[in-house]
Order: C-alpha cells, then structure tokens, then sequence
C-alpha cells in the first residue's frame, strides 16, 4: 500500500538515511497524499501503462505510479536516493529505477527496451531548473510520450496554457500547444512539500496531438520567428523582428508579410496565434535567400 506520502513517513526516511536536501537539484518532496491521488487521477494511469517517472525522490509517487500501472521506470540523478528507492520501493516488482541525469540519457533507448513503440506516460513532479529542458526535450523528441502529467512552477504552467492576447503568452506557449493541449489540473501550496519551495505550484497535463494542429513548411523556421517575435515585448512585431537582426529582411518586407497575414502592420507578437505565426512563417520563407 502507498504510504509515503505524508509528512510522518517522508521525515521517518530522511532520518533512517540521514538524507540532506540538495537545492542544486530543486529538491521539495510531496508530502500530501491528496495531491498525490489527484496526480495519478488526472494522468489517467491503467494497468496496460508504461510510466516514465522524472526525479522520484524518496519514492512517494513512485508507489502511487507503482499500484496503477503495469510498470514504470523512475530516473534520479541523486545517488544518495538509490538506496533509499531500493528500501521504500522494494514491495514492487515492476519499477526500474535509474541512476542517471535525465538530460543526458538515451530516452528513446531506455522506453524502447521497455515498451517498444508504444505509447507511454510521463508523470513527474519536475526539478523545476530543468523544466523547459525536459517538457521541450520529451516534445520535441518524438518520442510516443501520450500525456505528461507534471507538476511546475506555478507561473511556468500559465505560461505553458496562456492564449493569445495574455500577458504570460509567449514562445513556451506556443512551443508547448504546437505538440500538445496543455490544461492545469490543480493548483498547489507550498505547505504541500518538504522543504517548501519559495514559489506555488501547479500540475498540468500536457496531451500530446496525434497530428499537428498547425502545418508551417519549415517548423524550425517557425520557431525562430516565434523567439524572434517576443525578444522585445514592447515593441510592434514589424519592429521587433526588424531590430532582431534574426532574417535579412527590411522592415518594410516584413510589414509586407504581415499585412498579408490580414493583421494590422502595427500589431504586436503576443496577439498572434499559432496558425498565424505558421502561415507568417510560410510567407517569410518565400522572401528569404
Ligand atoms: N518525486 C518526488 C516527490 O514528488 O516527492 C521528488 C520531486 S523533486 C521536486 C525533484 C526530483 O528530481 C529530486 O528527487 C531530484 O533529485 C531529481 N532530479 C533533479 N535533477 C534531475 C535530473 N537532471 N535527472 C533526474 N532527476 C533529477
């Protein structure tokens, strides 16, 4: 039965291994069973599942993950948590856990051995110095990551959901809804980890589009513009892609463009929409040398 998730049993652990937090590798431990429960609900976890867990700590979520689903694969930088995983996850014979830094494992290897070409699910509650690098990595990977149910820096997870026109709209947006529907599930204090981390947080899932939603001729173009775009917030997008210095462009070319687009040349990046940055795409596409 899963029971470490609660203040009492995480505190019995750290001291039976005399654990020290550290922050280098954003470290805050989930102590709440309902927040716990609510993670595994909203990522929709079954018995047929493969789960990729990202930083399982002392193993709390892990033997949620664990219960629900067929198996799972959990992998920790910190070598002092090795142990410590191998004692609080040892009633469970269906979890892998990896001794290794995230960012630097073959991924695709790794879930290939283990689910072949299958889809699969993240779950995680994310070190959050390394969130964009992860959510990006898994996105852009083409890996068959379903969903991926994670918690963030609560601001992060706006930004990740923000629709034009908002204030926190901006390329991470974009970059996250280009792959997947991105909807916040919960809100969550800081009181609800150990230690507690200075900011809030919130888990999002991220549901992966079987097809892309928008189609650009070059989708690595695209991106370029969308950074270019919002590098100078206050400025007109005209003016702010001319002063980017990104495409050889002059600024009354890329007016042009936007013109043609059926916005007004004055417009700002943060008003446009996926679909319209793709179709701008397309059109400076055709400009350039
Ligand atoms: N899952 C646990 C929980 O909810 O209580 C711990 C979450 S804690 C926010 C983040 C975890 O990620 C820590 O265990 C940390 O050591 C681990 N971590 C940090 N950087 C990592 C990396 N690059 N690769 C793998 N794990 C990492």
């Amino acid at each position: 039965m899963a029971d470490l998730g609660n203040p009492k049993h995480t505190i019995a652990v750290l001291q039976k291994y005399q654990f020290h937090f550290q922050k280098k590798y954003g470290q805050n431990f989930l102590i709440d069973p309902h927040v716990l429960e609510k993670i595994i609900r909203a990522a929709h976890i079954g018995k047929e599942d493969f789960v990729l867990e990202i930083g399982p700590g002392i193993g709390a979520m892990t033997q949620y993950l664990c219960e629900a689903a067929r198996e799972v694969a959990a992998v920790e930088i910190d070598g002092n948590l090795i142990p410590v995983l191998k004692d609080t996850l040892s009633a469970y014979d269906n979890v892998e856990v990896i001794h290794a830094d995230v960012l630097k494992l073959d991924l695709k290897e790794m879930v290939q051995k283990k689910n072949g070409n299958r889809p699969f699910k993240v779950v995680a509650n994310l070190p959050y110095y390394i969130t964009t690098p992860i959510v990006m990595g898994l996105l852009e990977s083409r890996l068959p990551a379903q969903s991926i149910t994670i918690m963030v820096q609560k601001e992060v997870a706006e930004r990740m959901q923000a629709q034009a026109g908002g204030k926190e709209y901006g390329a991470l947006s974009l970059a996250v809804q280009y792959y997947a529907e991105a909807e916040i599930v919960a809100n969550v204090p800081p009181n609800c980890f150990m230690p507690r981390p200075k900011v809030g947080s919130a888990v999002i899932r991220l549901m992966r589009h079987e097809t892309p939603v928008v189609q650009t001729e070059d989708e690595k173009l695209m991106f370029r513009l969308i950074r270019a775009s919002f590098n100078q917030r206050r400025k007109t997008l005209a003016n702010g892609l001319a002063n980017s210095g990104v495409f050889p462009l002059t600024k009354e070319r890329i007016q042009e463009c936007i013109k043609e687009l059926g916005v007004s040349e004055t417009v700002r990046g943060e008003t446009l929409s996926l679909e319209q940055f793709a179709r701008l795409s397309d059109l400076f596409k055709r400009e350039l040398p």
